[in-house]
């Protein structure tokens, strides 16, 4: 990208500020350098956020799409109880889209909301790439590095009959408001992170998470849905699951009683943590300001059943799946 990409990279540079915490060197030689805290485990993530799959720029407010491209990584580090110490990001812009002053408008919002949720986490932007992209469509991908003291990351892989299933948080409101993003598209430009937008900003769970490192026996974030994700928890750890339907945590935007309970169970990209817990395990009504809900139970075989009103079905995984 000629002096638009050494320009760019300046003003990422600028923008990202100096090296904090385990980044001893950042933005600007060949490499990153980090020191995790002594004892610690590296934990990583990488997670594409590719326009037209999981963003649109004339839906998604452009602050909205670099806060959900860092989220979608922060809450896989935050499922296995672990600290951010370092974002990268890898990004591919149109030939000439930098040359538009809306499309610079567009990549400072999105530069702005991901380092806005970069520094309430604690997550230094280290490094990254910038290339034009073969097509017309903004290709992001983040790398996200995370530590854990030795040996103590959480597990999809732990879950035992018997154990407790828990959610944080409250489940739907990104899929009831991705809904009502689709059916009008402007109505949601003005949204502030500050508020409770659940599609469009994300909390990923890092404090729960970590704090889940001492009370849970496995866990999972949910980004493909409750049902999806409880059946990658249950097939890793070779368990059945019940899930008491009527004490799912539903979020508020689910006005409409008919369809709350399957965007609840189905709709993906709520970011909260599913988790599991021994029954001798203390776990608290709340971590850190955000409830936690018991909605069920581990039991032996393979079964995933949903119980309401005395009636039980088997509740097959309806999330999210690329079909590639
Ligand atoms: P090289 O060609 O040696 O890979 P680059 O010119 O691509 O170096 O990058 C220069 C510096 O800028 C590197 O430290 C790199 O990590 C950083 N960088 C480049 N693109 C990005 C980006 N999109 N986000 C964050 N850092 C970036
Ligand atoms: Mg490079």
């Amino acid at each position: 990208m000629a002096s638009g990409e050494l320009q760019f990279i300046q003003q990422l540079r600028n923008r990202a500020g100096r090296p904090k915490g385990a980044v001893r060197l950042g933005i600007g030689d060949d490499c990153a350098v980090l020191r995790p805290p002594s004892g610690h485990d590296v934990l990583v993530t990488t997670d594409f956020s590719l326009e037209g799959r999981h963003f649109r720029r004339d839906w998604h407010p452009a602050a909205s799409a670099g806060h959900r491209c860092l989220a979608r990584g922060l809450s896989d580090l935050a499922a296995m109880g672990a600290q951010p110490m370092a974002a990268f990001l890898s990004l591919a812009l149109p030939t000439g889209f930098t040359r538009r002053a809306a499309n610079r408008t567009w990549l400072d919002g999105f530069l702005g909301g991901l380092l806005h949720l970069a520094k309430q986490t604690k997550t230094p932007l280290a490094g990254g790439d910038t290339s034009t992209a073969p097509g017309d469509a903004i290709l992001a991908d983040i790398v996200l590095l995370g530590s854990v003291p030795e040996g103590t990351e959480l597990r999809r892989s732990k879950a035992r009959p018997g154990d407790g299933l828990y959610v944080t948080g409250h489940l739907g409101g990104a899929s009831a408001e991705l809904a009502a993003l689709a059916k009008s598209p402007r109505s949601l430009r003005k949204a502030s992170p500050a508020d409770d937008h659940p599609h469009l900003y994300p909390q990923p769970q890092l404090r729960v998470g970590q704090r889940l490192r001492s009370l849970a026996s496995a866990a999972i974030d949910i980004s493909d849905g409750l049902s999806t994700d409880l059946t990658h928890l249950c097939e890793e750890s070779r368990v059945g699951a019940i899930v008491e339907a009527d004490s799912l945590p539903l979020h508020q935007l689910l006005t409409n009683k008919k369809d709350a309970l399957q965007h609840a169970l189905h709709g993906g990209e709520d970011y909260q943590l599913l988790f599991t817990a021994s029954a001798t395990s203390k776990v608290p009504r709340s971590i850190g300001g955000i409830p936690i809900t018991h909605i069920g139970q581990i039991v032996r075989g393979k079964d995933i059943t949903l119980r309401s009103n005395g009636k039980t079905e088997r509740l097959e995984p309806a999330g999210w799946e690329h079909s590639l």
